[in-house]
Order: C-alpha cells, then sequence, then structure tokens
C-alpha cells in the first residue's frame, strides 16, 4: 500500500512515516516545509508543495496511485490563530478542502485526519469523551471542526472514509532519538523546559498562568506519546481498508498533569533543576483538558504504550541531548 502524508516532514508526520515505512508501506510526503524539515523526510520521498495549491496537489496525486491520505498539515499554535485567524482558516480549512477535493477527483477513498482536543474549548467536564459538545474557543479549534464537518459531505458526495483523532498534547520523541519535538519558534510546554535547562537567559521558562481554577493553579494537560498517537493512525488505516465506518476519536492517556507536576517530571528524569518566572495567562488556554479514549480502545483495539508521563519525558530528553 501506498499511503501520502500530507505534512510528513512535520513533528508527527515525520514519526508517522517511520511507523509506516517500519510496517512495510510505501511513503511519499507532500508538505510546504513551512514549519517542517527536510531532513525528517527519511522514510519516504518528498514532494514539495502547498495545499493552497490546487495544480500541485493533482500532480501529486498523478504520480501514484495512493490507498489512502493522512493530513498531518496545519497550523497549529493556538494563540497565533487569535491574530491571524484568516491564515489559520485558509491554510486549515480550505488547505483541506483542497486536499479532499482532489483526492475525490482522483477516486482516493481513505482519509485519516488529524484534529485537537481544541475543538471541545474549555469544557465543563474534566474527562472528555467525543459525545462532549464541540464548541471551539479559538480559530485554531474552530478551523478543525470545520475541517472535520467537511469531511461528512465528502463521505456523502464523493464516498470518501475518514477517521479523525482528536488529539490532546502530543508529547515526547521515538526512542532511538532521530526525530523529535523541534518548533521554531517552539511554543510547547515540554521542549521549552527542556530548553530552560541549558542555563541561557532567553530560554527561561515562562509559566502561562497560576490562577487557574486546578489543584496548583496552573493548567492542566494530557500527554500523549507521538508514537503512540502512530499507532492509532496505522490501526485505522487496517480499519479503514478493511471497509470500517467513517468514525471520530479522542486520543489521550487519560491522566491530567499540572504544569508544575510536568516540571517536577522533567527534574526527575534530567536530575536538573527547573528554574520559572509565572506570567500571565495565555490566550485561548483552558484550564483542565483530559481525554477518556475508551471509544478509541475498544474500537480499534489501541494500548498506549508510553503510559507514564516520565517514560514519555524521558523520549523527549534522549532527543533533546542528542
Ligand atoms: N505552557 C507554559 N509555558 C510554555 C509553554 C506552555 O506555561 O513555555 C503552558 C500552556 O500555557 C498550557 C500548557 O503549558 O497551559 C500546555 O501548552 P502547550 O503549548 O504545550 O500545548 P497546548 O495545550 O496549548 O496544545
Amino acid at each position: 500500500m501506498r499511503i501520502l502524508v500530507c505534512g510528513g516532514a512535520g513533528y508527527i508526520g515525520a514519526h508517522m512515516c517511520k511507523i509506516l515505512a517500519e510496517n512495510g508501506f510505501a511513503v511519499t510526503v507532500f508538505d510546504n516545509l513551512s514549519t517542517g524539515f527536510k531532513k525528517n523526510v527519511r522514510w519516504g520521498k518528498l514532494i514539495c508543495g502547498d495545499l493552497l495549491d490546487q495544480a500541485a496537489i493533482d500532480t501529486c496525486l498523478n504520480q501514484e496511485p495512493f490507498d489512502a491520505v493522512m493530513h498531518f498539515s496545519a497550523l497549529a499554535i493556538v494563540s497565533d490563530s487569535i491574530t491571524q485567524p484568516g491564515k489559520y482558516y485558509e491554510n486549515n480549512v480550505t488547505g483541506t478542502l483542497n486536499l479532499l477535493s482532489a483526492m475525490a477527483r482522483h477516486g482516493v477513498d481513505k482519509f485519516i485526519f488529524s484534529s485537537t482536543a481544541a475543538v471541545y474549548g474549555s469544557p465543563e467536564t474534566t474527562t472528555i469523551t467525543e459525545e462532549t459538545t464541540v464548541n471551539p474557543a479559538t480559530p485554531y479549534g474552530a478551523s478543525k471542526w470545520m475541517a472535520e464537518r467537511i469531511l461528512k459531505d465528502f463521505e456523502i458526495a464523493h464516498k470518501i472514509r475518514s477517521v479523525i483523532f482528536r488529539y490532546f498534547n502530543a508529547a515526547g520523541a521515538e526512542p532511538a532519538g532521530q526525530i523529535g519535538e523541534d518548533h521554531d519558534p517552539e511554543t510547547h510546554l515540554i521542549p521549552n523546559i527542556l530548553q530552560s535547562l541549558n542555563g541561557k537567559d532567553n530560554n527561561k521558562l515562562n509559566i502561562f498562568g497560576n490562577d487557574y481554577p486546578t489543584p496548583d493553579g496552573t493548567c492542566i494537560r494530557d500527554y500523549i506519546h507521538v508514537n503512540d498517537i502512530c499507532q492509532a493512525h496505522l490501526s485505522a488505516l487496517t480499519y479503514l481498508q478493511n471497509g470500517g465506518q467513517s468514525d471520530c476519536f479522542n486520543i489521550g492517556n487519560g491522566n491530567g498533569f499540572s504544569i508544575l507536576e510536568v516540571i517536577a517530571a522533567v527534574e526527575r528524569v534530567t536530575g536538573k533543576k527547573v528554574e520559572y518566572e509565572i506570567k500571565a495567562r495565555r490566550e485561548g488556554d483552558p484550564a483542565i483538558l483530559v481525554a477518556n479514549s475508551d471509544k478509541l480502545k475498544q474500537r480499534l483495539n489501541w494500548q498506549p504504550e508510553f503510559t507514564e508521563l516520565d517514560q514519555i519525558i524521558e523520549t523527549a530528553w534522549r532527543y533533546y541531548c542528542r
């Protein structure tokens, strides 16, 4: 089977390409390299192109018969989406629409979509199921929700079946340390904590808010290892290949950790002290996001391998040290 991985030069996409290749799939990456890196494309061939360029997608889909498309390409910095909504809607909604339209033209009928817990906004419940009301609070969350909605119509009109994964906080790196989380600028908590350990003043860790309604006042998130996310995608591929119907799944570990708890875990794993400063809240951050992933476990027979926060951080640290 040949899989088109849109966004395969990015953090999660690159891990996916590795796992696909290890499982005998042929991989083609379509990526505009805006946030991803050419060096990450090691397990398939790279076609440089943008999802806003219909002709480029057509050229890509003309090259080979693809069995399925995985779509990781997106702008994903929540606070940026608030200041640049047009850019986020164009990239995340129009880009996905262009990709689906091209798939319809070329008869590719299986799609795996990277969505986000941000579609839920700031839910009242602390553990979120797929039945929790969708109510995105930011353009980023709304852009992903709109793309999810579009998928329903493309299934009716063009028979494209899809699996949607709503990611909680992707974290860690593949254990061999070849690839890992590497954004520029880096906005995510775990890599920022690790970077702060090098003692340079401009890398000092900021904690965005300690006045949230949580036990220690800092935000609580559900950290899920990047390889566990990719294994779920692999299961989804088999599921769609066997005729499975379109569906949507949360993907998280089911345990929430506050920022201070993540810092304590980094200190345990690295043996180093994390220095930080408390800053104002970051716009768009809900207090608590924790997944219930029972549906994924039951329907796709998925189990996370990296269940402990320390294990996840160990892999991120190994990559960082390399
Ligand atoms: N965060 C922080 N300092 C940082 C990066 C993140 O305090 O340098 C906080 C952020 O405000 C949020 C949590 O850590 O409450 C997780 O943020 P991240 O950007 O990693 O993921 P998100 O939950 O926004 O997808």
